[in-house]
């Protein structure tokens, strides 16, 4: 056979030898990215720092290896979900040759530089990579009900292999910039937590009074969330408009009025109101500077910092 000949055959040998993905990182999301990624049917190489994590995994048809860089070299994708940045730092950069060509989907939660910090070390090594952030907790993986943005400046990839990675998720490529994904992630997060606070103030208030506060999350508090969460698109015009009067729903002066019964009956119950107190105060500093008619949505003024060097608007 002519060398070219074997030496094709050879590539294509090796090919099918490859996994279609390796999971580097077999914490909670890890183990259930692994988990959804065999489920869909493609062939996993797993690899942990620890040993022991993986072996429900291997019982599901993974191939787990103790060799870091044998786990890089058994699939051209790699997806790696680790505590934090300073952790996929310390786990790839003493493959990096190994990974050359290759492509890495990077899914541990970090900041917008961190995530383009790698992205420009990956592109030094010709490493594809792409950033990703996770919008969901590990039960949710490999449902619809997990949401999984990605960016960076390989679209191409990312389309290439959105099949595999719709199988951990909803997958969106949210655009170019790598620090895009873990932008939207943390503002997403942002706003959970924001909200979850509001619901353990809510259900701490409640509980305090004998309720029944299953019945209360249930029947009550849930679907008023749900109704509410329809007026995100109109905040959101608001805030992209600068105006903040338009198709007022519920102004500030009577919303700051109804907050301080909630925190004086709060007190009164001996629930703290040191969740809702900063955010009384920019109500009211909304108020102050001379906004009474404002929507809700009118308090980012006030959370708008100034930056230094940037002109004042
Ligand atoms: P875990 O704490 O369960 O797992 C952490 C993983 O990181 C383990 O595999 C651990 O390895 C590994 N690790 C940490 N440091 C290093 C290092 N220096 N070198 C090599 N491996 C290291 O975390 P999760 O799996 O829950 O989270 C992983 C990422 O996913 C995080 O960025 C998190 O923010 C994100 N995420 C998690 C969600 C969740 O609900 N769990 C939701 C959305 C995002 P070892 O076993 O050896 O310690």
């Amino acid at each position: 056979m002519h060398s070219l000949d074997k030496l094709f055959f050879q590539k294509i040998l090796e090919e099918n030898m490859m996994g279609d993905v390796t999971v580097l990182g077999l914490g909670m999301m890890g183990q259930a990215l692994a988990h959804a990624l065999l489920k869909a049917g493609h062939k996993v190489t797993v690899w942990n720092r620890t040993a022991g994590k993986d072996g429900t995994l291997v019982a599901e048809g993974a191939i787990a290896v103790t060799s870091l860089r044998d786990a890089v070299q058994s699939s051209s994708l790699i997806i790696i979900c680790v505590s934090d940045y300073p952790a996929v730092r310390a786990v790839l950069e003493p493959v990096e040759q190994d990974i050359s060509q290759r492509v890495i989907v990077n899914l541990t939660t970090g900041t917008p530089d961190e995530a383009r910090s790698m992205s420009t070390w990956a592109a030094a090594l010709n490493i594809e990579y792409i950033d990703g952030g996770i919008m969901a907790v590990p039960p949710q993986i490999g449902t619809e009900a997990a949401l999984i943005l990605y960016s960076g400046n390989h679209e191409n990839t990312f389309i290439k292999h959105c099949a595999l990675l719709k199988s951990i998720g909803q997958a969106r490529y949210v655009g170019a910039d790598p620090g895009l994904a873990s932008l939207l992630e943390l503002a997403m997060n942002a706003a959970v937590i924001g909200m979850i606070g509001g619901v353990i103030h809510a259900m701490t208030m409640t509980v305090e009074e004998k309720t029944n506060i299953v019945d209360f999350a249930k029947s009550l508090l849930k679907p008023c969330l749900n109704a509410i969460s329809e007026f995100i698109p109109h905040f959101a015009q608001q805030i992209a408009s600068g105006d903040y009067t338009n198709n007022v729903l519920s102004q500030l002066g009577p919303m700051s009025t109804a907050l301080a019964d909630i925190r004086r009956v709060s007190r009164d119950l001996n629930v703290s109101t040191e969740l809702l107190d900063p955010i009384q105060a920019l109500i009211d500093r909304r108020i102050a500077s001379g906004f009474p008619y404002d929507e809700f949505s009118g308090v980012c003024e006030e959370l708008k910092l100034k930056r230094p060097g940037k002109p004042e608007d």
